[in-house]
């Protein structure tokens, strides 16, 4: 970065002494976020405390011609806070307070740095609920989610962060502050920008303010895991139950490979270890007798498929429990496959046992482990090859075909290469798999409007 020592000057009177690191050790943490094999160091970190500081660190950018990544708790895992072309790491960790939940219009005011869980615990207390899930809860930000528009296992039921977000403040990356809707169930004026900034990656504008909407928590909610002996039983078992018109709040699936990981990583054995794959059914809602009717129902529709038994959670321990396992798989496999590409198709929910299958096929031909866990209710599942036993130059010879053929497999099922994850750094080069060039151009011509300079996250989505 040229003119290093004026910018930290400058950066030190708008964010404060403490706010601004330049030491190698702690930019390291800002160096990379949970993407495998990817690490850039940024030239410093800028932690804001106020939408203020945010706007003056975007006009500095843009006088001194430096890059700036929006940063929220780093567990991305396309590479989108990632500093691939150093700059300034804009970190959003200290603007963490919750500013108001609204009992009267079932909103929630927040800064971006406030964990997903604790946004959730809050509003839980007062009888409220914001649905969307990542299994990253107990660490990822609301305005990374924001970011991302992540999913999450509800998604099935309540859909993913953008049905939520009514209201943003944001920062242009020319240092402009823009107010977007507010607490407004309603709003048509002019073109959607909430819609565009929500889902953009940090490279439309740095979000500083949220308004959510909430809804009321359900009563009561019961869990099911279901073992099968093989991945096409158990995904064809799903179409048929959402096509019985049950709506679960989730349908998680869970391959055998991927519970391995998980029971080494936990240290304890897990539940029907010989099952081939499984999937976690969550039931909720207010009235506890038609819930538990409703989860009969399941229970003998998925052994009239072809389950090998039926586990019933209906205690907040055992259900605990059985989330734990869900959302412990990815660092798992992390810990267990040596390396792993992780991908995050999405097709319709009936094409998933030929995409399972396909997937399996593909595993075969090319003799590298593919390991399947994730959304499955919604058509949202994580692919991930791993490396294994293999050698370096046997993985760098067919991780490429590998990933093709993923993506070959998804787009013949109608579906699309990113579910929630984002594009990132990772997949900006499969684009063209998914998006045709008038698309692009209109997404580039987009960036261009609002971020003429290329400040803001560059060398993001787009090769
Ligand atoms: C174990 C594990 C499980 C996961 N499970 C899920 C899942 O179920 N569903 C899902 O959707 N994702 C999942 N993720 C991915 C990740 O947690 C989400 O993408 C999450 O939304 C990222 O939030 P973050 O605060 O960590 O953002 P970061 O990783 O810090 O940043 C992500 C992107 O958002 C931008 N950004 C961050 N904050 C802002 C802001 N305030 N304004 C503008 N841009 C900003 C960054 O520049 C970057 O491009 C998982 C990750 C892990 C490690």
């Amino acid at each position: 970065m040229d003119n290093l020592n004026e910018i930290i000057e400058k950066l030190i009177t708008i964010a404060g002494n403490g706010n601004v690191l330049t030491d190698k050790e702690q930019l390291a943490d800002y160096s990379h976020d949970e993407t495998m094999g990817l690490q850039s160091f940024p030239d410093l970190v800028v932690k804001a405390e106020n939408t203020y500081q945010v706007a003056e660190v975007l006009k500095l950018a843009n006088r001194f011609n430096f890059p700036v990544v929006p940063r929220g708790a780093g567990t991305g895992l396309s590479g989108g806070a990632v500093p691939s072309s150093g700059g300034v790491v804009l970190s959003l960790e200290k603007m963490n307070r919750i500013l108001e939940i609204d009992e009267e219009n079932m909103m929630i005011v927040t800064e971006p740095g406030v964990i997903t869980g604790v946004l959730q615990a809050e509003v839980e207390k007062k009888g409220l609920f914001y649905p969307p899930d990542p299994a990253s809860l107990d660490s990822c930000h609301i305005g990374g989610n924001l970011a991302e528009c992540a999913g999450g296992a509800r998604a099935v039921k309540y859909g993913v962060t953008k049905d939520y977000v009514v209201g943003i403040e944001a920062v242009l990356p020319n240092g402009e502050i823009i107010k977007l809707g507010g607490k407004l169930l309603k709003n048509v004026v002019g073109y959607d920008l909430i819609s565009l900034i929500v889902g953009s990656e940090g490279t439309l504008a740095v979000i500083t303010k949220i308004v959510l909407k909430l809804i009321p928590l359900p009563k009561a909610k019961i869990d099911l895991l279901v073992p099968f002996d093989n991945y096409e039983t158990s995904s064809a078992t799903i179409v048929e139950i959402i096509k019985s018109k049950v709506v679960p709040a989730a349908i998680e699936f869970m391959d055998k490979e991927s519970l391995r990981a998980c029971a080494e990583c936990l240290g304890r054995e897990l539940p029907f270890p010989e099952a081939e794959a499984q999937i976690l059914i969550e039931l909720d809602g207010d009235d506890k007798e038609y819930l538990e009717k409703q989860a009969e129902m399941v229970g003998e529709l998925c052994l009239e498929k072809g389950a090998k038994d039926v586990l019933v959670a209906d205690t907040k321990a055992n259900q605990d429990k059985l989330w734990e396992v869900r959302r412990k798989i990815s660092e798992s496999l992390k810990i267990t496959g040596v390396l792993k590409v992780s991908e995050d198709i999405v097709v319709p929910i009936n094409q998933m046992p030929t995409v399972l299958h396909d997937l399996q096929e593909l595993s075969k031909k090319l003799n590298v482990k593919i390991v399947c866990f994730g959304h499955l209710g919604d058509g949202n599942i994580h692919v991930n090859l791993l490396k294994k036993q293999l050698t370096d130059d046997t993985w760098n010879r067919i991780l490429p075909e590998a990933i093709n053929g993923v993506f070959d497999i998804t787009v013949a099922a109608g579906g699309t290469i990113s579910g929630e994850h984002g594009i990132g750094l990772t997949k900006k080069k499969y684009l063209r798999r998914v998006l045709s060039e008038a698309e692009i151009d209109i997404m580039k011509q987009i960036k261009k409007t609002f971020d003429p300079n290329n400040i803001l996250n560059p060398g993001k989505i787009f090769e």
